[in-house]
């Protein structure tokens, strides 16, 4: 990005020489994304983040739009029905069956949890949506990058800082975009308006090169940490990102959490989005839980070598001395 800054700073819709520059990288870009979603690179449609490519796909739905009670709150937000879920958080099928019933519908279901890490069963999701005649979106933000699953949708939405990329952008994939959001410029072949962010576009793209998924060795290291100490974890049982879980303890996660960070360890209570707020989830509500929840998430580096026992050992000791 810093290269980027030197050499691609100029506005990619210019004619001239550095603009020009500056496109040729947005569009190489755009083939490494399109490539890593198995999608060709005019599928894609560059947006500040997961947020605004949500608001695109589900605002101007002629059609009703039918989400899982789970979705992200940038999803809930233009939602009209909600999809059961079970204990574990998982869409319930025949739930989305029946509702579909009723006529078309725009469905919205994540492709993982951003609170508990929990896959959806998005293959299952998609058949049933297909069968309907209904339209497909999927949340891919918190899989693409993390977990190698092919996603086939409609309309996909991700974000770039989910894996080591910058924060404040994203990508909308489709084949035929929904109508233009936002509205003006004919920046991205007329379908999004406004001056394309090069240089984050380039780092989206090379961070999604440069990223290694994760196992789930270590994760499993740090809940049996936690299950030792008394924790329930999330959704334990049910297909699970290898680098996300949530776990109940009989302290409240907001101390626990607290007490982690003056200890160099920084935990959640839940999704970034929902900071400042102590009340239980909707998510966890959903699954019928009650409870403030700790929420770790990592990346490869945080899970290296020693560092999961030395995490472990302090979550350890953190946990007993707030008991
Ligand atoms: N959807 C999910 C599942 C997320 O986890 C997030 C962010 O954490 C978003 C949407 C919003 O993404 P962005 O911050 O890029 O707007």
């Amino acid at each position: 990005m810093s290269e980027a800054m030197r050499h691609a700073w100029a506005n990619p819709s210019s004619p001239h020489v550095l603009g020009q520059a500056a496109c040729a990288q947005v569009e190489h870009s755009r083939r490494i994304i399109g490539d890593q979603l198995g999608v060709p690179a005019k599928w894609v449609y560059f947006t500040s983040g997961a947020t605004e490519g949500n608001a695109w796909v589900l605002s101007g739905s002629a059609h009703p739009v039918v989400a899982s009670a789970v979705e992200h709150p940038s999803v809930l937000a233009w939602s009209d029905e909600h999809i059961a879920v079970n204990e574990g958080g998982v869409v319930d099928l025949a739930d989305l069956e029946t509702r579909l019933e009723a006529g078309p519908a725009l469905v919205s279901v994540m492709a993982a949890n951003n609170e508990t890490g929990i896959l959806q069963p998005i293959e299952e999701v998609a058949e049933i949506c297909a069968k309907h005649g209904a339209l497909f979106h999927c949340d891919a933000t918190q899989a693409f990058g993390r977990y190698p699953a092919p996603i086939k949708a409609d309309f996909i939405t991700v974000s770039a800082h989910k894996f080591g990329g910058p924060r404040g952008v994203g990508a909308m994939i489709a084949k035929t975009p929904p109508r233009a959001l936002l509205q003006g410029g004919k920046q991205e072949r007329g379908a999004r308006a406004g001056t394309l962010n090069a240089p984050a576009i380039i780092g989206f793209a090379e961070a999604i090169q440069e990223h290694r998924c994760w196992t789930s060795g270590e994760r499993d290291k740090l809940e049996a940490f936690c299950v030792k100490r008394g924790g329930r974890i999330i959704g334990k049982d049910h297909d699970r990102l290898p680098n996300t879980f949530a776990v109940l303890f009989d302290i409240p996660g907001d101390l626990l959490v607290t007490a982690l960070d003056l200890n160099g360890i920084q935990a959640s209570t839940g999704s970034a989005c929902a900071s400042g707020s102590t009340a239980t989830s909707h998510v966890l509500e959903a699954c019928g839980i009650t409870g403030i929840p700790v929420r770790f998430s990592f990346g490869p580096e945080s899970l290296a070598g020693p560092a999961i026992d030395a995490l472990g050992q302090a979550l350890d000791n953190m946990v007993e001395t707030c008991v």
